[in-house]
């Protein structure tokens, strides 16, 4: 069986094809720059030479032929017939209220998807782009939606209404959705293997730290809180978003600057954060760079990052009444022992005690980076959203 998994976003096609059976990608790519001069398709068939391929490519439709036409070519390809696709998991950003889990995709739940839009209109339009060029190239195949959104729709009022008048919820809508919830569903999953436990009888703090980060406290395998709110710009500081802001600092702000919503929108979501602290990168790793030759604006942005995290793994011990095990995963929580380190420093009273050999190794392998007999375990999980998705399509297919 053979799953293609899709992830468009507004310049981007990445996509997998995956063998469900074993868990592995047969294939993996990604177009950047759709729609601009220079668009390329990256290509890796297992087991081959990774390709480049530059070509005019429009919009996703085009991205989307261009993607089915790589894995049937002769040198490149990977499967010989259309048919041999099972079936296509889609990530989808935003679920509003409406999806608590993943979907076979339909005309309703595309109007559905559409009526997100207004949730995530930096996001979902793309992601039915994506939807609409797999309808049309590939009409027999199955599609499924996963949403970011899902694995959070569980959580207790007490911890996604705002306090804002309680009207504005029902009119709007508005409230705490959470983001990243494949990824943190993931290396929850992960966990309970590791530990060799029932995911019932743990407790975690789950921290995915991208360029976007956020963390989620997990009981007994349900997502019970989580640092993204309404949209992905609350909770920690991320590479260009400011994470928790006093709402007021905004309103000053776009006042004093004389900002419209669009500018307000873009001085938070794309100035802000590592980049707009350090005034150097979003990187982390060109603002660690930095910090070494002496920069004290990135020396600063670093350890807000951090502290942010710190802060949140004490407010998520008090939400879950303690917890069993910290994960990180993520480009930065994945490869970065410093972050790791300060977000985990003199955290021992809370039973954290790190292992600092351990977490400076430098491993692709899930690990565990505290001492052994550190009451808490902290692990390092990569993740694997894309796996999930696949997962996820698969039930549909019975
Ligand atoms: P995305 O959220 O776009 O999927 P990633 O999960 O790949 O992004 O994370 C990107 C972030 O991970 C960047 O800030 C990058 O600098 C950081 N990162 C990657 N490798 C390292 C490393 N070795 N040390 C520190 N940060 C790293």
């Amino acid at each position: 069986m053979k799953i293609l998994v899709i992830n468009c976003g507004s310049s981007t096609i990445k996509y997998q094809l995956i063998e469900p059976e074993t868990e592995k990608a047969i294939a993996k790519g990604k177009i950047d720059r759709i729609g601009m001069d220079g668009a390329v398709l990256t290509h890796k068939a297992f087991g081959k030479d990774e390709v480049k391929i530059s070509a005019e490519i429009l919009d996703h439709n085009v991205g989307i032929e261009y993607i089915v036409s790589i894995l049937l070519s002769k040198n490149h390809g990977v499967i010989k017939d259309k048919s041999e696709i099972n079936a296509i998991g889609h990530r989808v950003v935003h679920g509003g209220e409406i999806f608590s889990g993943s979907v076979l995709i339909s005309e309703d739940v595309i109007k559905q998807i559409r009526a997100c839009i207004e949730f995530a209109p930096l996001h979902n339009p793309h992601n039915l782009r994506g939807i609409n060029a797999c309808i049309k190239f590939l009409p027999d195949v199955p599609q499924v939606a996963v949403f970011d959104t899902a694995f959070h729709q569980q959580m207790p009022e007490v911890a996604y209404i705002y306090g804002i008048p309680y009207s504005l919820y029902k009119k709007y809508g508005i409230r705490k959705y959470g983001f990243h919830g494949t990824s943190h569903y993931f290396v929850t999953q992960r966990t309970a293997e590791l530990l060799k436990k029932d995911i019932n009888e743990l407790n975690l703090i789950t921290c995915h730290l991208g360029n976007g980060c956020s963390m989620t406290a997990v009981k007994k395998g349900k997502s019970i809180d989580t640092t993204m709110g309404f949209t992905p710009l609350e909770g920690l500081l991320m590479g260009t978003r400011c994470g928790d802001i006093d709402p007021a600092v905004v309103l000053y702000i776009m006042s004093r600057e004389e900002l419209t919503m669009q500018e307000g929108n873009t001085l938070l979501n794309k100035h802000s954060g590592l980049l707009g602290i350090s005034g150097i990168s979003s990187d982390m790793r060109d603002i660690e760079q930095e910090k070494e030759n002496g920069n004290k604006n990135a020396a600063l942005a670093i350890d807000i990052f951090a502290y942010r995290i710190k802060k949140y793994i004490g407010s998520y011990f008090a939400s879950l009444g303690g917890a069993d095990a910290i994960v990180f995963t993520g480009g930065i929580g994945e490869n970065s022992p410093l972050i790791r380190k300060l977000s985990l420093s003199d955290l021992e009273k809370m039973g954290i005690v790190l292992d600092d050999e351990k977490n400076k190794l430098n491993s692709k392998d899930a690990r565990i980076i505290t001492k052994n007999d550190s009451p808490v375990t902290v692990f390092v999980i990569p993740t694997n959203e894309e796996l999930v998705i696949a997962r996820e399509t698969v039930k549909f297919l019975t």
